[in-house]
Formats: C-alpha cells, sequence, structure tokens
C-alpha cells in the first residue's frame, strides 16, 4: 500500500456535498464552464479546457491562422475565467489535431507541429501570469470517428491518413512536452485513453505499450485515473470506467498512485461505486 501525495479529485457534477464528505477536491469537466461553479471555489484545484465552440474542435496547431489564433483566443478567455478562483492551480488542455475529418469541422481540419509548439508557450505564458500550470493530455485513438469496423485487424490499419490529434502516442506526448521547452507546461495522463491507443496492438504487447506512458513520471504533473478495457475490443472507447472495473493492470494502477501528480478520478457513476473505487485505491 502506498500513500497518495495530494487528495484525490472528482468531477464537479457529482456535487458539492459529496465532494466535502470524502475530503475530495474538484475539476470541472471539458463541457462545463468554470465561471458557472463558483460555490465550489473551495474545492476547486484544476479546470478543463473547453475543446470545441458551436460543434467544431478547437485546434490550436491549425494551418490556418486565423483560426488557430481563435482557438488561442478561445482558452486565453478560459484562462482569464480560472484565475478568479484562488486554488485553482492547473489547466487542463488538449492537445491539436494533425487531422480532424468530421464533417462539422469546416476549419482548423490540419494542423502543423511548430505552431502547435508555439501556441502551447503562448498559452503558457499567459497562464503562468495567474500561477496557473499547463497540463497537456494524451489523446485518444479516434475507433468510431474514423469510423473502424470491428473486425478490421488494428495491425492493417494505416494511421496516417485518419483523423487524429498531436500527442496520441506515448513518445510524442513526452517529446512534445520537452519541445515545447516552458516551465509552465507538464503533462496529464489520461488512462482510459491509452487504452485505445494500446488497442492498435497486439493482446500481448499492450501492457508494454501502456508502461511507455510512465516513462517520463518527472513530467507528469496531473492524471486523469480510470480504467478501461485494455485487451478486449471494448477498449477502442474511451471507457472512463472506475478505477478497478477495468483490466489495466494492478501494477500500472500502483504506479500511477504513486506519481507526484494531482489526481482526477474522472468519471462519476454512484456515491456507491465511489466508494468501492477508494477502497481499491486504498488497498494499491
Ligand atoms: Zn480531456
Ligand atoms: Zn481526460
Amino acid at each position: 500500500m502506498s500513500e497518495l501525495i495530494y487528495p484525490l479529485a472528482i468531477p464537479v457534477k457529482a456535487g458539492l456535498e459529496l465532494i466535502n464528505k470524502y475530503n475530495l477536491r474538484s475539476e470541472t469537466s471539458l463541457k462545463d464552464h468554470v465561471d458557472d461553479y463558483v460555490e465550489y471555489a473551495d474545492v476547486l484545484f484544476s479546470a478543463h479546457a473547453p475543446i470545441e465552440i458551436d460543434g467544431q474542435r478547437l485546434n490550436v496547431a491549425s494551418i490556418d491562422r486565423d483560426f488557430r489564433e481563435y482557438s488561442i483566443d478561445v482558452i486565453k478567455t478560459y484562462i482569464d475565467k480560472c484565475a478568479m478562483f484562488p486554488n485553482l492551480t492547473q489547466l487542463n488542455l488538449h492537445f491539436g489535431y494533425k487531422r480532424w475529418f468530421a464533417e462539422a469541422q469546416i476549419q482548423g481540419r490540419i494542423g502543423d507541429y511548430e505552431n502547435h509548439i508555439m501556441a502551447v508557450r503562448d498559452i503558457a505564458d499567459h497562464a503562468s501570469e495567474y500561477e496557473i500550470e499547463i497540463v497537456m493530455e494524451n489523446l485518444n485513438s479516434y475507433w468510431s470517428a474514423n469510423q473502424i469496423l470491428p473486425e478490421t485487424d488494428p495491425l492493417e490499419i494505416d494511421w496516417s491518413d485518419k483523423s487524429e490529434p498531436f500527442a496520441t502516442y506515448p513518445d510524442e506526448w513526452i517529446s512534445m512536452c520537452e519541445d515545447i521547452n516552458n516551465s509552465n507546461v507538464k503533462l496529464c495522463l489520461d488512462t482510459s485513453h491509452i487504452c485505445t491507443y494500446a488497442q492498435r496492438f497486439p493482446k500481448e504487447d499492450r501492457k508494454k505499450e501502456i508502461m511507455k506512458f510512465l516513462s517520463r513520471p518527472d513530467l507528469i504533473n496531473h492524471v486523469h485515473w480510470s480504467d478501461n478495457y485494455l485487451y478486449d475490443i471494448r477498449g477502442r472507447n474511451d471507457s472512463h470506467l472506475t478505477v478497478g472495473s477495468g483490466t489495466i493492470p494492478t501494477d500500472f494502477h500502483k504506479a500511477v498512485k504513486s506519481l507526484d501528480a494531482t489526481i482526477l478520478l474522472e468519471h462519476y457513476y454512484s456515491e456507491n461505486q465511489l466508494i468501492q473505487e477508494l477502497e481499491f485505491i486504498d488497498k494499491l
């Protein structure tokens, strides 16, 4: 059994009463407007930046300069709102997109690496004025958005022409943080997303693939901790199960628990499930 370094957080949708009952912290989700949660100020230590406006994904890497600047501005404006909360010291940010071909996406379909690096530095400098740290979250492999059929052999898929964000891959997630090279930018590990990525590999290699996300624990300052189905096809979805109810190996969970990072249990289903989950985590 190891001890957590910081109190765990659960989503605001669990309700303030429950958050306080279990001495937890909280984080607003990508769909929440942080300014709707003023009464949560005491427990709100982090927020999730918005990822879309009017059905279009923001893309801070976009090769379309107008859409890129618009996307950066949306995030900066959100940071200004987060600054009203005295305990809010981390903003979780999604990476932009290399390619995003959803029908609703009129602008910002294609992203560029260098644009991305510059954009995050710009956002991080803005956030540092309020002492808010930017944590960059590894993202999903999008099986259903790319209409990949269940019977398709993962080894036969060419991802180079598929809708895909930056930093789905562990090595890219880490090297982008290094290339951004800004003391106000660290990483957020999402343990459900890593399973959607691991589904690209044969079952016997999947544990090794998810372990790569733990190769630079010094860069991980925040975690979105959930379980998922590592070994069967349900893991192509971003399942966000309670920790201990999926098939991520226990030693991986143990390593997550011991990280020097703030941790959000990024799901809430019921108080009973929360109690079971906290018991599972306590025994790790
Ligand atoms: Zn996210
Ligand atoms: Zn997440």
